[in-house]
């Protein structure tokens, strides 16, 4: 019961400083965009447990061939040839275009970038990494250090030699871009690259082995940069003989909806793509993808990892890239996330408090602030209060941004026009 599961959970389970609900949810059950708690009362699932279940909880043929390949083989280790694997990099390959074509398996996203890290570092002969201001890359030790401090009291990072540009940008105050709408125009979009570039010159170190990007920051609250300002970043990034990283473990697998992977947005090929989460609908599956040049440097350093490119991630994965293109699940993202886009536009224009909705696809973000005079965060408090009411009548939504002042919609991509519907009247309801 709640109260032995609450019990357990302050005794022996995870204790984390991120808690979503006053009241918790004790959930029990998916199918597609719909869980149920142990109730019995049904959710619209907006958030798909940060961003991962792509083509929907339990997706039936990713269930079934999930049960096939347990029926068959579980592990082995990659010292030993097996099909799965094979196949499944085969297969992966043909969604990335030329030079990417070298696949690593791990078994989350941290996993994916630190290997990138290190792979970037073998290979230029570099050591410091920089990123986006904002950003997320990990829970490991040194992704930490890429990711905006949330994890440490005090602002500290566990990586030093990170540099972190002053960049990306969301509504409020403090934030040093001003919103993506208000920079649309040709010589708004100038500006900000100008500024890119003098942080650049200013600032950056001279000796970069790899520079780490979101394609839309996802933790730090579907933020989008000016238009050419990511493929400014890799041409500045190039020169001085980094490389470029398009983290992929959130904007991937269609959920940008106009492409495959949100790279392709800013007309830019990456020297590495990594990615997780929407990679196994749910299931513990992470990648780097690179070129034959880097891999060929990699081969100095003796890695292993015993899971990585199990047959049984393997099957899942590859099951998942299947469904994506059997149930149009890229168009499906785009059809209803414009849709989206659209009605949240029209209460972003009725409310005060909703200071932006920005994203792509089926990443979405919504910024609240105080008033649009002030462009204060909206406080921690009524944030909790929206997200409560929502989930009380039935949608679960996300939260990000440097202030925790950004709901996040990333559902599982299976949503349709009516699940639109009803999370616009309740979300209506939770802010009037
Ligand atoms: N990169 C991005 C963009 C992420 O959003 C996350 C997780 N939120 C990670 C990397 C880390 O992935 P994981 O939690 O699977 O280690």
């Amino acid at each position: 019961n709640h109260k032995q599961m609450m019990e357990i959970r302050k005794q022996n389970c995870m204790t984390m400083k991120i808690t979503y609900y006053k009241k918790p949810v004790f959930i029990h059950q998916g199918y597609m965009q719909w869980l149920w708690d142990v109730d019995g009362k049904r959710y619209l699932d907006l958030f798909a447990g940060v961003a991962t279940v792509s083509v929907g909880h339990c997706h039936p043929k990713v269930t079934a061939a999930t049960q096939r390949q347990l029926k068959k083989l579980w592990h082995t280790t990659n010292i030993y040839i097996h099909p799965e694997l094979h196949e499944y990099c085969d297969k992966l390959a043909s969604y990335l275009p030329d030079p990417l074509k070298v696949i690593y398996l791990t078994n989350s996203g941290s996993e994916a970038n630190e290997l990138a890290m290190l792979m970037a570092r073998l290979h230029t002969g570099n050591f410091d990494i920089i990123t986006f201001r904002g950003s997320y890359h990990g829970g490991s030790q040194q992704t930490m250090g890429l990711t905006l401090t949330w994890f440490l009291p005090n602002k500290q990072t566990m990586c030093p030699d990170v540099f972190r540009g002053p960049w990306g940008g969301s509504y409020c105050r403090d934030s040093p871009v001003q919103t993506i709408r208000e920079c649309s125009c040709a010589q708004a979009n100038k500006h900000y690259i100008e500024q890119l570039e003098e942080t650049f010159a200013t600032s950056a170190p001279s000796q970069i082995a790899a520079f780490f990007g979101e394609p839309i920051q996802g933790m730090g609250g579907a933020v989008q940069y000016p238009k050419n300002y990511l493929k400014e970043a890799y041409k500045l990034v190039r020169q001085t003989g980094g490389i470029c990283i398009a983290d992929e473990v959130q904007t991937g697998f269609g959920r940008t909806g106009s492409h495959f992977w949100g790279f392709q947005g800013h007309d830019v090929i990456p020297d590495m793509v990594t990615m997780a989460k929407g990679i196994g609908n749910g299931f513990p599956v992470g990648a780097v993808v690179t070129t034959p040049e880097i891999a060929v440097s990699f081969v100095k350093a003796s890695h292993f990892n015993t899971f990585g490119g199990n047959p049984l991630a393997c099957a899942v994965a590859s099951s998942v890239l299947d469904t994506i293109r059997e149930d149009s699940t890229q168009q499906n993202s785009l059809h209803v996330g414009t849709y989206l886009m659209t009605q949240m536009a029209k209460l972003r224009d009725k409310y005060e408090v909703i200071g932006d909705v920005r994203g792509k696809g089926l990443q979405i973000g919504m910024e609240m602030v105080k008033d649009k005079g002030s462009r204060e965060p909206l406080p921690p408090e009524a944030m909790s209060e929206i997200l409560e009411d929502v989930k009380d009548t039935g949608v679960l939504i996300g939260k990000g941004g440097v202030h925790g002042q950004t709901f996040r919609i990333q559902p599982p991509m299976c949503i349709t026009r009516e699940d639109v519907d009803f999370f616009l009247a309740v979300f209506n309801k939770a802010i009037s």
